[in-house]
């Protein structure tokens, strides 16, 4: 259920973008100007792609599209250092912003730059600024079509951006009309409420004794870590973007501290790629969840990601 077969604690995920994609920026960086911008992705990644290796630890990179087409050599680096390949969408859009069918387009496009680079199908999704939620959970039909199998765009919060504060904390199989897709949520820790944990702005703002205390109480609870992190984030010295105190707050806090942390906590918890982990859940019974899940005909809606819906197994 945890991922005890595997001996895994979690997963170990970056989201493979630069510092002028994120969605904090939005409202003061068109994309039609990011090639104004200095590139600082390719050495960043590096950053993490090292802290990988000095840790011994394999992980799911989520890769922009816009990003491969630059530095389709990075892609490379990354898969032949034993990590998985994942989508971040083409050009860092909201899904529930896009609606459908621009959604579908940027998918097929991102996935497709990626699948060429790397040479093999790309079959993990996450979603920019975890953008699935209630608006948006026509997404999970539109993945299944175009070939995903696993998603990792549901944060189980409430917040401002994002969040679904019903949706269920441990990896499960959603059941669309389109067919079955795992779902490995965005972490949290249940503590009195839920609390977002080790990952992003989440990892630089809490100290590292809180957050591995978080961590271990998320194990004790029995799910497996889903930690993330974007290459910007190893980067303090990165240009400084004109914007809101709130968006300053998110993107710059704490910027120098997530180099130690995270390799505090590859030292500290052993993560793997985000398919090693599901491999040792299902090896742990999920095949029957999976046959269930396929054989029910719900459409997606809201419900279907509570806590009690029966459409929804682990
Ligand atoms: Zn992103």
């Amino acid at each position: 259920m945890s991922g005890q077969r595997t001996g895994l604690d979690g997963a170990f995920t970056v989201d493979v973008e630069d510092y002028f994609h994120v969605g904090a920026f939005t409202s003061v960086i068109d994309p039609a100007d990011w090639s104004a911008f200095e590139c600082r992705v390719e050495r960043n990644t590096h950053a993490a792609l090292e802290i990988a290796a000095q840790t011994n630890t394999r992980g799911t990179f989520f890769v922009l599209g816009w990003v491969a087409e630059r530095y389709p050599q990075l892609i490379r680096e990354i898969a032949s250092a034993g990590h998985e390949i994942g989508c971040h969408s083409q050009n860092h859009q909201l899904v529930y912003e896009l609606g459908p069918d621009r959604f579908r387009a940027d998918l097929i496009e991102s996935r497709d730059i990626l699948q060429d680079t790397v040479g093999y199908a790309v079959r993990l999704y996450r979603s920019p600024s975890f953008s699935i939620t209630n608006d948006s959970l026509w997404a999970l039909e539109i993945l299944i079509e175009e070939g995903f199998t696993t998603d990792s765009s549901i944060y189980p919060i409430r917040h401002d951006r994002y969040g679904i504060p019903t949706a269920r904390l441990e990896p499960h199989v959603i059941t669309t009309p389109s067919g079955p897709i795992t779902e490995f949520p965005g972490m949290v820790c249940e503590w009195g409420t839920r609390v977002p944990v080790g990952g992003g702005g989440y990892l630089r703002l809490f100290p590292w004794w809180l957050t591995k205390r978080l961590l271990h109480r998320v194990r004790a609870q029995q799910r497996p870590l889903n930690v993330y992190i974007h290459p910007w984030e190893f980067d303090p010295d990165q240009p400084r973007v004109a914007c809101s105190w709130k968006s300053r707050f998110r993107h710059y806090q704490n910027l120098k501290t997530t180099t130690p942390k995270m390799r505090a906590l590859l030292q500290t918890f052993r993560l793997g790629t985000m398919s090693d982990v599901l491999a040792g859940m299902r090896l742990a019974g999920n095949e029957s969840a999976t046959s269930r899940a396929a054989a029910t005909e719900s459409a997606v809606d809201p419900s279907v990601l509570s806590e009690t819906s029966p459409e929804v197994s682990v």
